[in-house]
């Protein structure tokens, strides 16, 4: 595994969340890139606090530098914090806030201008999947987001909206074959290789068997990312499995 990614959500207030960057210390190494992604009101005090190589993201970014855009964050209000990555495209943006394509499109071509690493998610609701429609979702959101995007950094992280913060996670034969569907989609649409991470309801209890057989390249983490000691033991299992694969 390569990396593992911790989005916060809309949890902790600054003290919790500095708390929270301060335990995760040993969290990255041996091949693991770690990155947490505070709610914007903890950014400056968790950009203080984390050690041990761990990056920072956002789980959104305006796409304009600073200006008339009442209640967003641009680029102005995060730049002096070392973000390296940007979530876009979250379910919870997509399908809570209306967030459509043609905004999604310029958030990824902002994000890419200013150097940063672009996480796009995609995934199928549950009724798109029941309809058959799992991999048509994820290849119009694949192809809406990525032909003719300028080339630089990415992270695809697939995310089945069914099993976000439900409990339900998806089989690993399902994971690996959407996996397996997206590299292939990936191949037409983007140089070089893009890491592409799992994402719903990853816990202690479920993560050796996606680690064993989804085919993915590490893990967009919600709630087990919320207590110190669920997410070091995710960690833990990722670094393993990279030694393992080194060996
Ligand atoms: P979850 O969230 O791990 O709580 O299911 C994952 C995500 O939304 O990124």
């Amino acid at each position: 595994m390569k990396f593992l990614l911790a989005n916060w959500k809309m949890n902790l207030g600054a003290a919790g969340a500095r708390e929270l960057a301060a335990a995760l210390g040993p969290a990255a190494g041996a091949g693991l890139e770690v990155a947490v992604f505070p709610p914007f009101t903890a950014l400056e005090g968790v950009a203080g606090t984390l050690a041990g190589g761990i990056a920072l993201g956002v789980q959104d970014l305006y796409p304009a530098e600073k200006g008339a855009f009442t209640g967003e964050i641009g680029f102005q209000q995060i730049e002096e914090f070392s973000v390296r990555f940007v979530l876009v495209g979250h379910s919870e943006r997509r399908h809570l806030l209306g967030e459509g394509e043609p905004l999604l499109r310029k958030k990824l071509e902002f994000v890419l201008a200013r150097s940063l690493t672009p996480v796009l998610c995609v995934g199928e609701t549950l009724a798109e999947r029941e309809a058959g429609r799992a991999e048509a979702v994820v290849d119009g959101q694949l192809a809406s987001a990525l032909e003719g995007l300028p080339a630089g950094p990415l992270l695809i992280a697939y995310e089945p909206v069914w099993a976000i913060g439900t409990g339900l996670v998806a089989t690993t034969e399902q994971a690996a074959a959407m996996h397996d569907f997206i590299r292939a989609r990936l191949a037409g649409l983007r140089a070089g290789a893009i890491p592409v991470l799992y994402g719903g309801s990853v816990s202690p209890a479920t993560i050796a068997a996606l680690i064993a057989g989804a085919r993915c390249d590490g893990f967009l983490v919600g709630g087990a990312s919320l207590k110190a000691d669920e997410f070091l033991a995710l960690a833990r299992a990722c670094r393993a499995a990279g030694a393992e694969n080194r060996r």
